[in-house]
């Protein structure tokens, strides 16, 4: 990887080391100090694995540089795809959990690390509104989802599960997996589940589960569940809100639009809910977290246990999951990032998804300003992911100019993603065939003080594109 690239005019240097010295190490080796000192009682003894010698530096000069070869997914010109660094606080907090490796299937393998993940997820769970539940965190989103269409399955047999098609894809191959039916429901032109759509499906009678995306992966787009709760007074169906994405975005609502806002309001409603902490709660991967608001399905997990059993406090995380090893440091590093910052309105944890969502709405209102672009017909976006597509009559056109303008702006340090989505969500007299799309995800708080120097960018490689076009 080349460190320094030309923009423009000037120079923009991108290094893995910042200005600013990273503080994990300092961090940790205090810390370090300290848990030592809590096993100073042990007698001293050789470990066979020994780092401390010139070839394990050398390693890992090797690895540094081996990790070079990827997008500075750090750096507020990453705006692509949906990643967002982790916490300085959960780096340290994971790292230091490393010297013990703890396994939070039972406590005998994760003793203080089962302990903070029930406190942190009862943290989560606190934020939905519910105090009663059954919960654990997974290894991802994926696997919290597994569980909830297989407790789904388990609760509604030979009954079908419905997600929308702009739902993740992971819900259709789940149901595979479990051998459940599913069927996907169109969307509207703002990417949520359609509501007669999805009363077609209930009349059939054999729904035994709606999937409600709050915040799609490809838009943000945010399904109407106060409308499918109403829709439930009617049809008798469990709801499943997969919220990976989207979730944290409960602890914002005035700074939401309606009607993703009086969706979030009721989310406390669903039968079970999907937050992915890895996404936008500040964790290294393998931390996804599923709620169930009835703690009675735990006994789904465990057969021979009065579910009273799971309620109480010295439950072994691995009875109420479907995995068994998992690592002890995602409980331990979520826990200390909560801690620092809680999952309440108005704090410093919000204030960081409420300056991604003022950059999302910035940049999709400047985008609606230049006449190559076109934004969704149907409004602003509902989170803080924006789409966009370039103005042209013929859609291969289109589609190959956005993935030049993807080419260039990588070119000069910016980085996007591009998504295949239907003509007609941008121009309403089109047709429904897909379309390549630009795409940013503006999860980083630093996207809103850099959000001029992205458009800065994009304009100059848009530019670019369109100077390549006519000559
Ligand atoms: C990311 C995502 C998933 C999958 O979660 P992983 O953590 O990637 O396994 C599921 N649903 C939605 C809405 C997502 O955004």
């Amino acid at each position: 990887m080349k460190f320094l690239l030309q923009v423009d005019c000037d120079t923009v240097k991108i290094v893995m080391k910042s200005q600013i010295p990273d503080p994990v190490p300092g961090l940790l080796q205090q810390a370090l100090v300290e848990l030592e000192a809590e096993f100073a009682s042990l007698p001293a003894y050789a470990p066979a694995y020994d780092a401390g010698d010139s070839a394990s530096a050398q390693l890992l000069s090797e690895v540094a540089l081996r990790l070079g070869d990827n997008y500075p997914y750090f750096h507020p010109l990453y705006a692509g795809q949906m990643l967002k660094p982790p916490h300085p606080v959960a780096r340290a907090a994971y790292a230091l959990a490393m010297k013990l490796n703890p396994n939070n299937h039972a406590r005998d393998g994760g003793r203080a690390s089962s302990a903070m993940e029930i406190e942190a997820v009862r943290e989560i769970a606190a934020m939905f509104g519910w105090k009663e539940f059954l919960g654990h965190l997974t290894s991802g989103g994926t696997f919290a989802n597994l569980e909830a269409l297989w407790v789904a399955g388990q609760q509604r047999p030979g009954q079908r599960i419905v997600a929308s098609s702009q739902a993740h894809y992971t819900h259709q191959r789940i149901s595979a997996v479990l051998g459940l039916h599913f069927n996907s429901v169109a969307t509207d032109k703002r990417g949520c589940l359609d509501l007669n759509a999805l009363e077609d499906e209930l009349k059939a009678g054999d729904v035994g589960t709606v999937v409600a995306t709050l915040g799609t992966t490809a838009i943000g787009a945010v399904d109407p569940l106060d409308q499918i709760l109403v829709l439930q007074s009617r049809y008798n169906f469990r709801i499943h809100v997969d919220a990976a994405y989207g979730g944290y975005f409960k602890l914002i609502p005035e700074a939401l639009d309606e009607p993703a806002r009086r969706a979030f309001a009721v989310i406390d409603r669903a039968d079970s809910i999907v937050i992915d902490p890895h996404k936008h709660g500040l964790q290294p991967y393998g931390c996804g977290c599923i709620l169930f608001r009835s703690p009675e399905v735990g006994r789904f997990y465990k057969h021979d246990s009065p579910y009273t059993y799971f309620t109480s406090s010295e439950l072994h995380l691995g009875e109420i999951s479907l995995e068994c090893s998992r690592a002890g440091a995602s409980a331990v590093a979520l826990w200390a990032t909560q801690r620092l910052l809680p999952l309440v309105p108005g704090g410093k944890f919000a204030a960081g998804l409420k300056a991604g969502r003022a950059a999302a709405l910035e940049l999709d209102s400047r985008l609606r300003k230049d006449e190559r672009f076109t934004a969704l017909a149907t409004g602003k976006p509902e989170l803080d992911i924006v789409v966009w597509k370039l103005r042209d009559e013929n859609s291969e056109r289109a589609s190959m100019l956005a993935q030049k303008i993807f080419d260039l702006a990588a070119e000069r340090n910016l980085h996007l993603a591009l998504v295949k989505l239907p003509r007609d969500w941008f121009d309403p007299s089109g047709n429904d065939e897909h379309i390549t799309c630009l795409r940013s995800v503006l999860m980083k708080p630093e996207h809103l003080e850099w959000i001029d120097r992205i458009c800065e960018i994009l304009t100059g490689a848009t530019d670019a594109a369109f100077d390549a076009k006519k000559g």
